[in-house]
């Protein structure tokens, strides 16, 4: 399989970078993983709108789903017709979510796709078998472990410290894990990681790669790495926008 990096940065766009967003790639079927604020944009440089397949949603901060209400208006208006129905994994309520953000009368998220609820546990998406865990943030969010032909990406999303990270993430070829924060006093509990905790994840689940994600725009990204280098040993790379793995 092949990921590329759509959008890496953390709670909000930055400068050089969308919200979360992720395409995972394998025997010409395209899955989307989030889609954050901004992130509607940049994917156009590696993937037509009509050529994505299905999209999985971690939860429903808006730097993590916001753009699926333009993706909406892209899917329902296309010049060429109504592009196909395709599914849509997220939470609980994402739909009425998304129509609350869309705030029209006349239209809704489910025009376009069609809305499949995210429960613990192991499903088939296309050609990817993806484990679906509960994570440890404020709102009902989902780590996800995605495997093609004997390969593992893990996906964090956003967690605060999670045992459960730990278990999704087992052998894993790579973990892409969010580094939040950088270490400092009195951060908040159960919200997000920082680079060192990053590394303790990846190190005790003894994956193959670690790559930092959902880099926060006003932290620094040496120091997330530096911090992350302390905890785990092996390769070790920051997400930036079109990197594929
Ligand atoms: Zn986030
Ligand atoms: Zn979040």
């Amino acid at each position: 399989m092949e990921l590329t990096i759509i959008g890496c940065s953390g709670s909000f766009p930055g400068p050089d970078s969308a919200a979360s967003c992720y395409l995972a790639e394998a025997e010409g079927f395209r899955m989307l993983i989030d889609l954050g604020n901004g992130a509607l944009g940049a994917l156009q440089r590696f993937a037509g709108l009509d050529q994505i397949d299905a999209v999985c949603l971690s939860h429903l901060h808006a730097d993590h789903c916001l753009d699926m209400c333009g993706y909406q208006v892209a899917r329902a208006y296309h010049p060429a017709g109504p592009l196909r129905r395709i599914p849509v994994y997220g939470p609980d309520g994402t739909a009425e979510r998304l129509d609350r953000a869309t705030g029209s009368l006349n239209t809704s998220v489910t025009n376009a796709f069609d809305f499949v609820t995210l429960v613990p546990g192991t499903l088939e998406i296309g050609p990817f078998q993806i484990t679906a865990g509960h994570m440890n943030h404020p709102v009902e969010t989902f780590g996800f472990r995605i495997s093609h032909a004997g390969r593992t990406v893990a996906y964090s999303a956003d967690t605060g410290p999670s045992e459960q990270l730990v278990s999704l993430a087992a052998g894993a070829d790579v973990l892409l894990c969010e580094a939040s924060f950088t270490a400092g006093p009195q951060l908040p509990a159960d919200l997000h990681l920082t680079g060192a905790q990053a590394g303790e994840h990846a190190a005790r689940a003894g994956v193959g790669e670690l790559v930092l994600t959902h880099l926060v725009p006003w932290n620094s990204r040496d120091q997330a790495r530096a911090e992350a280098a302390v905890t785990y040993s092996g390769p070790l790379s920051l997400a930036a926008p079109g990197m594929r793995i």
